[in-house]
């Protein structure tokens, strides 16, 4: 029989984790029952963390107790653990040009947001879409108007979540490559639902802009302070990249040990313009304890 250590990973810490002035997580597990992921964040010494809230690569819709969700809060207060940011499933393309295809990812959505609200999350992180089979402006059009439409009734600001809108690799067809697009969904998207945007080292990295120097990285904030606003971006995902700037290729590494390298990050997590967003890895786990040697990576970088 499993214990209760082996479902966690981790043993329960004898005294609590050591944690930063500044809000770091990774993307948790829900193995067991979403409200695992609390516990397990915890044990691996974050103060934030994100989750899937259903099956990342499934349509099955998927209802939460509120047995789970009232022990979620429960342990979030109990371990100080906020935000919780949720990641939107991955088959949600609300840009998608397909009739049957873009209902069914705005129903997704809409149990994406109900599920969020009664988890009480702070963020529900989205990729802004692929437009295969139209243009870059109909597509960021189709998702904006697709966000409105599949949230209507939900009230958003009343359970304080705000929707994030996260920079993309940039291949081909998909939206979000660039500021200035990640810009042009939040604009569109306020008034109508509470928005901002969550921004991928990664992701920018491979899109072509530069966080490996030093002035390169302050002239990418700069860029970004330009076009979004700091302020705007609630959630940081921090991730090293395997592959090579501008190769629009998406491949997340370790912290430190990848194509971005430690500084950007050791820059990121002690700017203060940033001290209100929360940095959040979502690096593979080729051996066990990776995850936490993630998390340890980033908070060893906090000054
Ligand atoms: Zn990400
Ligand atoms: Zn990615």
């Amino acid at each position: 029989m499993a214990t209760e250590q082996d479902i966690l990973q981790y043993p329960a810490p004898k005294k609590p984790p050591r944690l930063t002035s500044r809000r770091i997580g990774i993307h948790t597990s829900t193995a067991g029952g979403v409200q695992n992921a609390a516990e397990r964040a915890y044990r691996l010494g974050c103060n934030t963390l994100q989750i899937f809230s259903s099956s990342p690569r499934r349509w099955a819709p998927y209802e939460l107790s509120s047995v789970q969700c009232s022990e979620m809060s429960r342990l979030r207060t109990k371990y100080d653990l906020k935000p919780l940011a949720i990641h939107t499933n991955y088959l949600v393309n609300l840009a998608s040009s397909s009739e049957i295809f873009l209902k069914q990812s705005m129903q997704a959505f809409r149990g994406e947001v109900e599920r969020a609200l009664a988890l009480c999350a702070e963020y529900l992180v989205l990729h802004p879409g692929s437009f295969r089979g139209a243009d870059r402006e109909q597509g960021l059009l189709r998702t904006a108007a697709a966000i409105a439409a599949s949230t209507g009734g939900l009230d958003l600001a009343k359970g304080k979540l705000t929707i994030l809108i996260e920079n993309t690799a940039g291949s081909e067809f998909s939206l979000g490559g660039s500021f200035e697009q990640v810009a042009e969904l939040v604009d569109r998207l306020r008034g109508i639902v509470p928005v901002g945007a969550c921004i991928d080292t990664c992701h920018t990295h491979v899109a072509g802009y530069d966080v490996v120097t030093e002035d390169g990285l302050y002239d990418t904030l700069r860029q970004l302070d330009s076009v979004i606003g700091l302020n705007q971006v609630k959630v940081w995902h921090c991730n090293d990249a395997k592959a090579a700037r501008g190769s629009k290729l998406d491949r997340h590494q370790h912290i430190g040990k990848g194509t971005i390298g430690k500084q950007a990050f050791r820059i990121l997590v002690n700017d203060p313009r940033l001290a209100h967003a929360a940095f959040i890895a979502e690096t593979p786990i080729d051996k066990p304890g990776d995850d936490k040697r993630n998390v340890d990576a980033l908070k060893r970088l906090v000054m």
